[in-house]
């Protein structure tokens, strides 16, 4: 027998044999997930894309409140407490099938619920984390203005003390979930500082219209919150955090989870690709066989698993209490950028029938434009590791 023959064998989904790094319960979770999205999401996410809509939200948010995929790496108050890796995959699941959705339980789980989870009051996390892992009230996240969206410390909402009230007034843009929230945490400019505060979405003076007309994540709820005066009760204020730092780590553990999202459109791209590489004819052979193919398809499941294996590491780091805002740039820096480019070679290998939505590919590609921006652009992480390689900040 020669030593090649006791070797497992090549798997096209896992070259790289990645698998082996999971665990039984790993498995399980990432399986559970993927069956949810393949029933729930993946016969239906073209015709909402289509219409730039994301009907049965509230369902679909009990249904992952369900599955324990609101605030699942979280612990307690009704939260699953699973691994940064599980949260991964599930992450990676459910981008596969629209980023849309893996938005609306990032914005959930790792913005709203995660900044009441790290700087609330005890009764601020009794109040909404339960209900919120349950997917009974959905939750938003407003940092971005219309006029301050990478530079979020100069931000014009505030906050001024009344009494014992907070009086909250000014707006946020590109808001997902804003339309749909019960809840919304909201930063704005104090005599103290940056401050995070939760508001119920029924305040008198709050409202959230819905942004239309986009071209990008379109099966997701985005829209403008509008603070014309709110007034809350002293107790509103997250109290353990003043400052950036608040938004900030809130959006590190948002983006560590588009490291994973981000490679679950990447691998649905491909996967079509491959797919149509082995049937489509051209010149009396399968496209898939002529070299030029063969080449962009090697090099898109390259830098595939290369993402993945990446997403792994920063998740085993952040498991261990290891793992740096600049090291989470570097992922998502990497991931987003070359989830792109795979979705691109996707669409050229598909040719005409790559730009239809009975494809995944053209949905994924416009769906990522926006993973690029959101969460820090690209030339955000580039000037935080830039900083970080040089000592240098080249921010301003
Ligand atoms: C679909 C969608 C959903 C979103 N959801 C949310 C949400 O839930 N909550 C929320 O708060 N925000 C959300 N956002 C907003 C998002 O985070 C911002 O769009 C992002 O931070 C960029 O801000 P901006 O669009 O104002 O661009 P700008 O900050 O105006 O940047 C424009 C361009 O200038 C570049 N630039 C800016 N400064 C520099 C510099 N110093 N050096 C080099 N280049 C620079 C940027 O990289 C970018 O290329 C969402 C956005 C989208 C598209």
């Amino acid at each position: 027998m020669s030593a090649s023959a006791k070797l497992p064998p090549f798997d096209a989904a896992d070259p790289l044999g990645i698998d082996d790094l999971l665990e039984p319960e790993d498995l399980a979770i990432r399986d559970t997930v993927r069956d949810w999205a393949a029933d729930r999401v993946l016969p239906y996410v073209a015709d909402w894309y289509e219409k730039g809509e994301l009907p049965g939200i509230r369902d679909l948010a009990r249904e992952l409140g369900a599955l324990g995929a609101l605030g699942m790496s979280l612990t307690g108050y009704g939260c699953a407490g699973a691994s940064a890796v599980q949260y991964g995959l599930a992450c990676l699941e459910l981008e596969a099938a629209d980023s849309g959705i893996r938005s609306l339980v990032s914005v959930q789980g790792s913005l709203a619920m995660y900044a009441i989870h790290r700087f609330g009051s005890e009764e601020q996390k009794r109040q909404w984390l339960p209900r919120m892992a349950a997917g009974e009230v959905i939750g938003c996240f407003g940092l971005t203005e219309p006029d301050h969206g990478s530079d979020p410390a100069s931000m014009r909402t505030h906050a001024k003390r009344d009494g014992d009230d907070w009086v909250l007034s000014g707006r946020k843009m590109w808001i997902t979930n804003g339309s749909v929230a019960g809840v919304a945490v909201v930063w704005a400019q104090t005599e103290e500082g940056i401050r995070g505060f939760v508001v119920p979405t029924d305040s008198p003076g709050f409202s959230a219209p819905e942004i239309k007309h986009k071209w990008s994540l379109r099966a997701s709820v985005t829209s403008e919150l509008v603070l014309d005066g709110v007034r809350l009760p002293g107790s509103a204020v997250l109290p353990e955090v003043t400052g950036l730092r608040g938004p900030l780590s809130c959006l590190s553990h948002a983006r560590y989870g588009i490291v994973w999202g981000a490679m679950g459109a990447a691998r649905s791209s491909f996967e079509a690709a491959l797919d149509y590489a082995r049937s489509r004819e051209q010149f009396g052979r399968p496209i898939g066989g002529f070299q030029l193919t063969q080449a962009k398809l090697a090099d898109m499941a390259v830098e595939l698993h290369k993402g993945i294996l990446l997403a792994h590491h920063l998740g085993r780091r952040m498991d261990a209490g290891r793992l740096r805002p600049e090291q989470v740039s570097f992922g998502k820096l990497n991931n987003v950028r070359e989830a792109i480019e795979i979705c691109r070679t996707a669409r050229t290998i598909l040719g005409a029938n790559g730009i239809s939505l009975e494809y995944p590919v053209m949905r994924h590609a416009t769906n990522l434009e926006s993973v690029l921006t959101y969460e820090g652009t690209v030339e955000m992480h580039q000037l935080v590791l830039g900083k970080a390689l040089t000592g240098l900040d080249a921010f301003r």
